[in-house]
């Protein structure tokens, strides 16, 4: 039987860390777990950063019609951009929320604007076509953020569809790349984490546009260090070598016919909320399900014994 099912980025990357951490988010709803291992502030956090500053920018700079559009234009050519985001977005959502945060997130977030900033100057040097015409090109550079993406990937049994959305993309038309930009709201404790979300999404962007995106992780909780960077040549060779394997993980997980393997990392089990139990508590969903499958089959017997004699009594009467 071919089976179709539907997973986000997010949990990949949870299938990723730990098989048996995801299978704990999708069969007992434990959202938890994400935080498993996570050194920092929090993924909220990195989200407020995205969703208020580095979204707004990417909404103005995509869009003619955006007030803030020209502003940006204007100083792509003049070099004062990181000038622009601090006065037109950063400062006013200062201004309206500095009691919601700490002290150490205002910094970090200031911070993190001038890494974002001087990240995306870097990648315009590359694209003269932007920094010589950045009103007739900037559309063209910038992509809406926040696009839900989807695709699929086939494997024996059906068909796994994979959903999410990235934080920020731009294209650099002169040279037919791509960069991927992804903000986290956590240190740079364990590459690995961020890595795989992001090669996720930069296989969703290959799959729909057939450019392979570099990817720059920006830690807004390590500011003061450099965002990690990958090249679109290591992105693929690291799709190509890590995610057909996560994908049958995954899919062996949501449907069960396969026992989700089980780490024996110290650093990670030790900090695990299921620490010595995970199997346990695996056992319970491989318990559940084959309970639910005794009971389908019993109820499928009794209606197809009672289609049965009703049919035999029609036959009497007739
Ligand atoms: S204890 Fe280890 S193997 Fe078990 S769920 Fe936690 S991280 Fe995964």
């Amino acid at each position: 039987m071919n089976r179709k099912c539907f997973v986000n980025v997010s949990d990949l990357a949870i299938c990723q860390r730990c098989p048996a951490l995801f299978a704990m988010k999708i069969h007992e709803g434990d959202k938890s777990v994400w935080s498993i291992g996570i050194q920092g502030n929090g993924q909220a956090y990195g989200s407020i950063f995205h969703k208020n500053i580095a979204q707004k920018f990417f909404k103005a700079a995509a869009h003619p019609e955006n007030p803030l559009h020209l502003k940006i234009a204007r100083s792509i050519s003049s070099e004062t951009l990181e000038e622009t985001v601090r006065k037109n977005i950063f400062m006013p959502f200062i201004a309206e929320n500095s009691q919601k945060f700490s002290s150490g997130q205002l910094l970090a977030m200031a911070k993190g604007v001038k890494i974002w900033v001087k990240a995306m100057s870097d990648y315009f040097i590359n694209i003269p076509s932007l920094i010589n015409d950045p009103v007739k090109n900037m559309r063209t550079v910038f992509k809406m953020p926040e696009q839900k993406l989807r695709s699929f990937y086939d494997l024996e049994g059906g068909r796994l569809v994979v959903v999410g959305c990235y934080d920020a993309l731009m294209f650099n038309p002169d040279r037919a790349e791509a960069r991927l930009i992804e903000f986290k709201g956590y240190s740079k404790s364990d590459i690995t984490v961020p890595l795989s979300q992001s090669l996720i999404y930069a296989w969703l962007i290959y799959k729909i546009t057939g450019i392979i995106p570099s990817v720059e992780i920006i830690y807004l909780d390590d500011a003061d260090k450099a965002p990690d960077a990958f090249s679109s040549k290591n992105v693929s060779a690291m799709i190509k070598s890590g995610l057909p394997e996560l994908f049958h993980a995954a899919f062996d997980i949501i449907t069960l016919r396969r026992y989700p393997k089980i780490l024996h990392d110290k650093k990670l089990c030790e900090i695990c909320k299921y620490n010595q139990r995970c199997k346990f508590e695996i056992d319970k969903i491989f318990m559940r399900k084959k309970r639910l499958g005794a009971s389908l089959i019993s109820v499928l017997a009794f209606m197809f014994a009672a289609v049965l004699t009703i049919s035999q009594v029609f036959f009497i009467l007739a």
